[in-house]
C-alpha cells in the first residue's frame, strides 16, 4: 500500500509537502490468514475429543446408566479422552510461550551431551518396553552452546519421542552428536541426530512437517498422542538458539533428524568464563 499525507500548504500556490509511507500488505495480510488458520485448526482440534466426551456423558446418562461393564468401557476412553485435550492445551501454551521469547537471546552455557543423556535415559524404560534399543554415541569433548537449558530438553523430547511413536516396535534409535569445523571466523557446527528405522516420511511432506498441526497421516499421530505441534515447537526453539532442523528420511528404512546449533566459543561471552555447562 502506498498513501500520502499532506503536512502542510507552502507558501505562493505550490506543491503541498508530503510524507509518503509504503506499507507491505501482502506480509501483513498472509500473517493474518495465518493466526486465523491457527485458531480454527486448535479450535478444531479441541472438538473432536470434547464431542466424543458429550456423546460419551449422554450415553452414560441414558442407555448404559445400568450397564457397568459398559460404563468402565466408556469412562476409559473419557480418560484418553481428556488426556489428549490436556496434551493439546500443554503443547499450544508451550508454543506460546517459545514463541514469545523467540527473539531473546539465551543466555546460559548448556552442554548438549548432558542434554542428550539425560534424554536417552528418561526415555529408555519406555523403548524397552517397545523392544527398542535407544543409544546414545557421543565422542568426547563437551558440547557447549549458549543455550537455554529447558527447551534444548525439550527438542531432544520431542524427536526422541517421535522417534519412538512413529518407528514401531522393535529395532533402534540411535542419538549421536558430532562436531564439525567451519572455515574462517565462524564458529564450529554442533549436530545432535536422532536416526530411526521406522516407516520414513514421504519426500513431499518433510518441508511442511515444521507447521502447526501438519501431520502426515493424522489418524496414526493421534493414536499415538500425537497433537501435530512438537515439531512446531522445535523449529521456534531452535530460531531462538539460532539453529537449525535438517530432516532426512527414506520410506521403508527409517528417518533422521538433526538439530545444528553453533557451538559456544568463550570469546562470544554471555557468561563469566569459567562457567561450567549445565
Ligand atoms: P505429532 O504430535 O503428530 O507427532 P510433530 O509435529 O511432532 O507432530 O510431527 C509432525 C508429523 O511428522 C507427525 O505427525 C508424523 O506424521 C511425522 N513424523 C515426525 N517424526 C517422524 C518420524 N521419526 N518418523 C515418521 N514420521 C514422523
Amino acid at each position: 500500500q502506498i498513501g500520502a499525507l499532506p503536512l502542510a500548504d507552502t507558501p505562493g500556490g505550490g506543491q503541498p509537502n508530503v510524507v509518503l509511507f509504503l506499507r507491505d500488505l501482502t506480509s501483513a495480510r498472509r500473517l493474518e490468514t495465518m493466526r486465523v488458520d491457527f485458531v480454527a485448526n486448535a479450535s478444531h482440534e479441541l472438538r473432536t475429543p470434547l464431542a466424543s466426551l458429550s456423546g460419551f456423558i449422554e450415553t452414560l446418562q441414558g442407555p448404559a446408566r445400568d450397564d457397568p461393564k459398559a460404563r468402565e468401557q466408556f469412562l476409559g476412553i473419557m480418560r484418553m479422552q481428556a488426556r489428549r485435550m490436556t496434551r493439546l492445551i500443554d503443547d499450544l501454551l508451550s508454543l506460546s510461550r517459545i514463541e514469545l521469547r523467540e527473539h531473546v537471546p539465551p543466555t546460559q552455557i548448556v552442554c548438549l551431551k548432558r542434554i542428550a543423556r539425560q534424554m536417552v535415559e528418561e526415555k529408555a524404560p519406555l523403548a524397552a518396553e517397545r523392544g527398542i534399543v535407544l543409544s546414545l554415541e557421543a565422542p568426547e569433548p563437551p558440547y557447549p552452546v549458549l543455550g537455554d537449558r529447558d527447551e534444548l530438553l525439550r527438542v531432544v523430547e520431542n524427536l526422541v519421542e517421535n522417534a519412538l511413536k512413529y518407528a514401531g516396535g522393535g529395532g533402534l534409535i540411535a542419538v549421536s552428536l558430532g562436531r564439525e569445523d567451519t572455515s574462517g571466523s565462524r564458529p564450529a557446527q554442533l549436530t545432535l541426530a536422532v536416526r530411526d528405522e521406522g516407516p520414513g516420511i514421504a519426500p513431499e511432506h518433510i518441508p511442511r512437517l515444521t507447521e502447526r498441526f501438519y501431520r502426515v497421516d493424522t489418524a496414526s499421530s493421534r493414536q499415538q498422542g500425537g497433537t501435530g505441534l512438537g515439531l512446531a515447537i522445535v523449529k521456534h526453539a531452535l530460531n531462538r538458539h539460532r539453529g537449525r532442523l535438517v530432516i532426512e528420511s527414506e520410506i521403508d528404512r527409517g528417518t533422521t533428524v538433526r538439530v545444528i546449533l553453533p557451538e559456544h566459543r568463550r570469546e562470544d561471552g554471555m557468561e563469566p568464563h569459567g562457567v561450567r555447562p549445565v
